[in-house]
């Protein structure tokens, strides 16, 4: 394992190694995009880290029984973590590469002691698209090899911020699966600075939306200066708006001492237009260059020096999905008849009332109750849980596009930012209403409620709703509470319903609700579970795929100290050899899905993981009719492609009869390249794109094609977009994908089909 990789060395697939913000600043250093020069101490540097210290042991501990709701035990736990990760050394052999990197970095750029930024960028393992927005510190203006070894442990601690703490739990990200890349890199001195996003975040609509502010980007990113909005019509290629804001205070390196300060801007720039035509027509251009090079809407932060632009971040943009025709529609056309009491940026979308809690100090934050409305004078992320709880959120500074906006908007709950004034003109207690997408607040309760908002089924994604493809584009969900989101992407269907969360979300092993002769237990938590999908998505199809799990995710489970130990669990004990080894989950799943069938639910198909040969299809289907579940009858029956086996020998399973298959491209990949999918060491190996796997994958395609049964796919590769080209290519039936990727993934379906059909019809206009 590399314990430094220089940005050269990246790309955006390697955030496993490199966060999404090193892993971004690779793609674009890679791409000639300009991003000042720079290296990443890995996220498996952290991991050696606390490991090889011991301290993750501790660390575990003081989070094993802590309540999230609870603020003071939550900010206690938080600085305790934190305070054993800046005091504990750093093994040897990790200085050294830190120190041979800043000193090669110094020697690159022709500098001693460099100045650089420090910045974290936190990664999941299993979820590598997963948002950490602003959960980590940044630390600028850092100098000399010891102020970089200090600041990159604190860097490390800030992954236990509470308000990131907080975040994961929310999210049911697991903690120590989470890991933290730092990314350290020579210094713009930005004289203006700010942030852009290549679509309107808040609509999807094909407008640009940029903010600049004097000095560090700090400022606006963080939401304690008002920038100066831009909004950029990208079809015309014009200025469509700017909205100069009274720009108070300013990031700066200090001429003496070198620190990061945070000062008074001079009165003669408060008002003045920060970003000039040049500057806008950089910007723009590059924030093309990076779509274009992405393929998808990003978000990004840059800086200027010297009226030089170089691009600082780069995302892409998370919050589209929850973006709905309903929701936007909420906002009022008849504003003159209400009383505006303040306007703002429209932050997140939504009409929401509530009582207004006015929050001056972060221990104020116990008093937003449910259906509050939280202001403030600026967002920050520590505020998360209590924006939870809120209704709506209503700040004096901050633009659309500072964190806590961000997070407001994922989580969402209508937001109102900037507004300059709302800490001094709302009255505390009093009744009020906004409108996030208008950026208005007003006078008494005529909006509803964010819950209201959120769970209309109605909605329907503006960037999903109008393309129609013909091959399905469906989504992949593993919680039943996520199941509307994932609706609400427009998508065709579930290609993969996860069943391990739901069960283990119990607490308990399976098998020990069999062994307690508690069977009737596990069979209605799955019902509750998997009804609240199939009927959000009635009557599109939903594919349920069967209990795996590999026997390691058992163990913390109650009953799990009975499983066996396994040195290899991903070629272990799981998917259908341990469900026909134990048939009695197996039956209980299949009890629950006849008791759905016997319901209506008519939109439900079986998938059964890890087969690799024909007689455990054969197997499952006797398991199936002996409790009066009738496969191709009841419901569809269908088997996952994971294993070269299966796909080598296909036809033998088609002949024992199939009415569809889907590839899951995580294990196949794994098991063609034997590369474990969880042992970051071999990460840089892992790609679904490797001949072999591709080749797997067509000739499952051609041999089902000929048999004329339905194929899909629901790996992470299903959200890949240069794999996805090729399967519409070789003909696949459907996609299914994450939900986030669904709107990107449609689009690009669509238009690869366009292709195809334009590209028979030339072969006959030039053969006649
Ligand atoms: C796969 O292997 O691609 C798959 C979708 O299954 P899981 O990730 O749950 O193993
Ligand atoms: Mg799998």
């Amino acid at each position: 394992m590399n314990y430094v990789e220089f940005f050269k060395q990246l790309s955006k697939d390697d955030i496993p190694i490199a966060g999404g913000k090193g892993a971004n600043l690779g793609e674009l250093t890679n791409a000639g995009i300009p991003v000042p020069p720079g290296f990443v101490i890995t996220a498996g540097t952290y991991q050696k880290f606390i490991t090889e210290t011991g301290i993750v042991d501790q660390i575990n501990d003081m989070l094993a029984t802590l309540d999230i709701n609870n603020t003071p035990e939550l900010q206690k736990v938080a600085e305790d973590i934190k305070q054993l990760i800046v005091t504990t050394d750093i093994p040897d052999d990790i200085q050294t590469a830190i120190i041979e990197s800043y000193n090669k970095l110094c020697m690159d750029v022709e500098k001693e002691d460099v100045v650089v930024a420090i910045r974290s960028s936190a990664t999941a393992e299993d979820l590598p698209d997963a948002s950490f927005a602003g959960q980590q510190d940044t630390y600028l203006n850092i100098s000399g090899i010891d102020d970089v070894l200090t600041n990159v442990r604190m860097c490390w601690a800030s992954l236990f911020e509470a308000r990131a703490i907080f975040y994961r739990a929310e999210n049911d990200f697991d903690h120590s699966k989470v890991l933290i890349a730092v990314v350290v890199q020579q210094m713009v001195n930005s004289e203006k600075a700010g942030v852009m996003f290549t679509v309107d975040p808040s609509t999807g609509e094909e407008e640009m939306l940029i903010e600049g502010a004097w000095g560090l980007g700090e400022g606006v990113v963080s939401g304690t200066v008002t920038p100066d909005t831009c909004r950029y019509d990208k079809a015309n290629d014009e200025v469509k708006s700017y909205r100069i804001n009274t720009k108070k205070t300013m990031f700066t390196k200090d001429p003496e001492t070198g620190a990061t300060v945070q000062i008074e801007v001079p009165d003669d720039l408060k008002d003045k237009r920060v970003l000039t035509d040049s500057d806008l027509e950089q910007l723009t251009q590059l924030g093309r260059k990076i779509q274009k090079h992405y393929g998808a809407p990003m978000d990004t932060e840059w800086g200027i020096e010297n009226d030089k632009v170089y691009m600082l971040q780069a995302r892409p943009i998370t919050t589209l999905d929850n973006i709905d025709v309903a929701k936007n529609a909420e906002s009022l056309d008849d504003d003159e008849e209400r009383v505006i009491i303040t306007r703002g940026l429209g932050a997140s979308p939504g009409l929401v009332s509530g009582t207004v809690k006015i929050i001056r100090e972060l221990d104020e934050l116990d008093k937003i109750l449910d259906g509050d409305i939280l202001v403030t004078t600026m967002t920050t992320p520590d505020m998360v849980p209590a924006m939870k709880r809120a209704n709506g959120i209503v700040t004096d500074e901050g633009g659309v596009t500072c964190h806590a906006a961000i997070i407001s908007r994922e989580l969402g709950i209508p937001c109102v930012a900037g507004t300059g004034e709302a800490t001094t003109v709302l009255e505390e207690n009093s009744k009020i209403t906004i409108d996030g997408k208008k950026g208005l607040v007003y006078e008494g309760e005529f909006g509803g409620d964010k819950d209201d908002v959120e769970a209309d089924e109605t909605q329907i994604n503006v960037g999903a709703a109008p393309i129609v493809t013909v091959t399905d584009v469906k989504v992949n969900v593993s919680m039943a509470e996520a199941a509307k989101k994932a609706y609400a992407t427009g998508a065709d269907g579930v290609g993969l319903l996860r069943t391990e969360h739901m069960m283990l979300a119990t607490g308990i092993v399976p098998y020990k609700f069999i062994d307690e002769g508690r069977e009737d237990e596990l069979v209605q938590v799955l019902v509750d579970n998997i009804l609240k999908v199939v009927d959000v998505f009635y009557p599109k199809t939903v594919w349920y795929r069967t209990l795996d799990a590999p026997t390691d995710e058992f163990k913390t489970l109650e009953g799990g100290e009975n499983e066996p130990d396994e040195a290899n669990p991903m070629l272990g004990w799981r998917g259908i050899k341990r469900e026909l080894d134990q048939p009695d989950i197996l039956k209980a799943e299949f009890k629950a899905i006849k008791k759905l069938h016997e319901q209506g639910y008519t939109n439900i198909g079986v998938m059964l993981p890890l087969l690799h040969k024909p007689s455990e299809l054969r197997e499952a289907k006797e398991i199936a009719r002996s409790v009066g579940l009738i496969p191709h009858v009841d419901v569809d029956f269908g088997m996952m492609v994971e294993t070269p086996a299966s796909a080598i020998i296909i036809e033998d399973f088609l002949a024992e009869g199939l009415d569809f298959v889907s590839f899951g491209t995580n294990d196949l990949t794994q098991y063609t390249l034997a590369l474990d999918r969880n042992n970051e060491l071999v990460a840089k190996h892992y790609t679904e794109a490797h001949p072999a796997v591709m080749k797997l994958i067509m000739n499952v395609i051609k041999k089902c094609n000929e048999a004329g049964v339905t194929t899909s796919i629901c790996g992470q590769a299903g959200s890949k977009p240069e794999i996805v080209e090729k399967l519409v290519e070789s003909g696949i039936s459907s996609i299914s994908a994450n939900t986030d990727a669904v709107p990107t993934i449609r689009k690009l379906v669509a238009k690869v089909e366009k292709k195809i059909m334009l590209d028979a019809a030339r072969k006959v206009l030039n053969d006649e």
